[in-house]
């Protein structure tokens, strides 16, 4: 059964404009796709419409999951994985798409976002706090190279050059599925929502005239926030060393992987990144957790239109210079 909360009934109908049956309400449903919580969160101008509108959301989301999950021997993801090396793969459009993309960022990041990640990391198992053997890493040495995934756009073929590489679009996909969502709502007419899959979110219009207040969690206590911020038609992405980890003494092994050493990157706790698009504020929020403060925000202060909020390894807030002067 469909749960769907009715947050506020507000204008009611005049009947003789709409049908008796038509009226305007905020519409919430959360599922689990995609290995997290997908939200959507709405105002309906008719709550029939509405509720289509967020179907569609899960059903695409759903199936976005059902190509790119590279656990699953049925994606085409793990199918690209099994036979990239060993010639030439058709792939759809949409991974031409996303996989230039992550392309894009691991060039201007200079290797520090690479889908390529996955080669060490499917080693890892951070429920059963598993991580790769010495031995597994020194086999793997050099595996992590966006250089050796070859995309050919026009073509539509992938190619990996080098037979240990394993892609996986964890830090990318999530970004695109809210970025469809929300183009899927637009298209069924609504101007005011919030699409969230777990740290990726985008906000479309704003509420009644007012912002979303949008809270980045505390990094060391889920039950805070470390700061609320409001926003109005933006995409808002939080990578945290707290999402999945475990704990070896101090050390805590999570999923964010630094490509140079094949470990956990370890200088930040929380990088939140805002930008047009859920697919640009998702890849560089694990952009700039691999990178770090200085050179993270060195790269988002060159970037026109996106900015970033990074708490260190410490607690403290640091923010890219258009957040600085807006204050
Ligand atoms: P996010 O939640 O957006 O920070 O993405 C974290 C996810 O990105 C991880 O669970 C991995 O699937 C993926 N990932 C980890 N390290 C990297 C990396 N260096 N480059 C690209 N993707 C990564
Ligand atoms: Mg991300």
């Amino acid at each position: 059964m469909q749960k769907i909360t009715k947050l506020i009934a507000g204008v009611f109908c005049c009947a003789m404009v709409f049908s008796s049956s038509a009226y305007a309400v905020w519409l919430s449903d959360s599922q689990a796709i995609m290995g997290t919580s997908v939200t959507v969160e709405l105002w309906a101008d008719d709550e029939p419409q509405g509720q289509r509108a967020m179907q569609a959301v899960f059903t695409e989301m759903r199936r976005i999951d059902k190509a790119m999950n590279p656990w699953d021997e049925h994606s085409e993801l793990a199918a690209i994985n099994r036979q990239a090396a060993i010639a030439p793969v058709l792939i759809s459009d949409e991974l031409v798409q996303i996989i230039n993309k992550a392309l894009f960022y691991s060039q201007l990041s200079e290797g520090a976002f690479d889908i390529s990640f996955a080669s060490v990391s499917r080693f890892y198992n951070f429920r059963a706090g598993k991580k790769p053997s010495e031995q597994q890493r020194k086999a793997m040495q050099g595996a992590i190279n966006y250089r050796n995934i070859q995309l050919d756009e026009n073509a539509e073929t992938l190619f990996f050059s080098d037979k240990r590489i394993s892609i996986d679009l964890g830090g990318i996909a999530k970004g695109y599925a809210v970025d469809q969502g929300i183009a899927l709502l637009a298209k069924h007419g609504i101007t005011s929502a919030i699409v969230s899959a777990g740290g990726d979110s985008r906000i479309l219009g704003d509420k009644h005239g007012k912002p979303w207040v949008m809270g980045i969690r505390h990094p060391r206590d889920k039950n805070k926030h470390a700061l609320r911020i409001p926003l109005a038609d933006t995409a808002i992405s939080t990578s945290g060393d707290y999402e999945r980890f475990f704990m070896e003494g101090d050390v805590r092994h999570h999923h964010i992987i630094n490509p140079k050493t094949s470990y956990s990157a370890p200088a930040v706790q929380s990088v939140s990144v805002l930008a047009n698009k859920a697919i640009d504020s998702d890849a560089l929020s694990t952009t700039v957790f691999v990178l770090g403060v200085s050179k993270g925000l060195a790269l988002i202060n060159q970037l026109p239109g996106i900015d970033a909020i990074i708490i260190d390894g410490q607690g403290l807030l640091h923010c890219s210079d258009d957040l600085l002067m807006s204050q």
